[in-house]
């Protein structure tokens, strides 16, 4: 993908390193984004607060939504921990790219929600080191990148891509933009009211029920994110290989091929993202259409 030297998105808070980086760590928790009213008079957020808004967000079953399981068991995390690792060598390369990917999903979601007669309000993406605080729980590089709608932040530690290279098989820089705008589009989904709806109805549901409804959801990001592609390449931004790329992502992070990998059996009810051949045949169908309209995982058979 071509992006150096493109603009960067202005809502990245980097709070890697020791320091918290530029954006202090209690500034960062909660911030602007909570959508949980915190009371009269309620400015910052306080320790009170995070925890109310913890037992919401169970209450109201506002899960983290993440590229994967969350159970990448990869060892290299640091759960628990308040420790703030300086950035790696090469990272900041990575942050830029990031920042620059991220402005993409906002001109591109932008238009799109334009188009519907709708604003659209961006994310906040966080890149943080070792763990941080988010409005859904503990972020951790063991989790992988999330989407929390109570904060409607996206959590990514940019170490997940040496996970995604080296353990899941899925190099390359539109590999990790796929990410990305997966992530994004769960955020997407959280301002058309797909997810809040989702939390609601999961409350009587069954676990599997549950499942099979995630599964609808992280289908549909992944649908979101071929959509963004297809914008990418609209742009004349996109290099041989990228789309095969993201495909091979959207593939080896099935849920099939991550349970096959991690306990060598397969069990489909548990199954919360889809498989690798739905996850990257949505992909595709967001990428061939460039249209969010064909997006719609909810009405058929997936
Ligand atoms: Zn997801």
């Amino acid at each position: 993908m071509k992006w150096r030297g493109r603009k960067r998105s202005s809502n990245v808070q980097d709070r890697r390193g020791s320091g918290g980086g530029m954006f202090g760590r209690s500034a960062g928790v909660g911030g602007s984004g909570i959508r949980i009213p915190t009371g009269p008079g309620g400015g910052g957020l306080g320790i009170g607060a995070i925890v109310i808004i913890l037992i919401v967000g169970a209450v109201l079953g506002i899960n983290p939504l993440s590229l994967l399981d969350g159970s990448l068991g990869t060892g290299t995390g640091d759960r628990g921990s308040v420790s703030r690792p300086l950035p790696e060598a090469g990272e900041d390369d990575l942050a830029d790219f990031v920042a620059v990917v991220v402005q993409d999903t906002e001109d591109l979601w932008t238009e799109v929600f334009i188009e519907n007669g709708m604003t659209y309000v961006p994310a906040t993406v966080v890149l943080f080191s070792g763990s941080d605080q988010s409005a859904c729980g503990l972020a951790d590089a063991r989790t992988g990148p999330f989407y929390c709608p109570a904060d409607q932040s996206v959590y990514i530690d940019l170490t997940f891509y040496d996970t995604l290279r080296q353990q899941f098989g899925a190099p390359g820089d539109f590999a990790q933009a796929y990410v990305i705008a997966h992530e994004v589009g769960h955020h997407v989904q959280n301002l058309t009211g797909v997810l809040p709806e989702y939390a609601q109805a999961i409350q009587s549901m069954s676990e599997e029920e549950a499942n099979a409804y995630s599964v609808r959801i992280e289908l549909q990001a992944d649908c979101y994110a071929g959509v963004w592609a297809n914008y990418i390449g609209e742009e004349n931004l996109l290099e041989d290989g990228d789309v095969a790329e993201a495909i091979n992502a959207a593939e080896q992070i099935g849920d099939d091929a991550i349970q096959e990998r991690t306990q060598g059996v397969v069990i489909p009810k548990t199954f919360t993202h889809g498989t690798s051949a739905q996850r990257s045949e949505w992909f595709d169908r967001g990428y061939q259409s460039g249209d969010a309209g064909a997006c719609d995982t909810f009405s058929g058979p997936i």
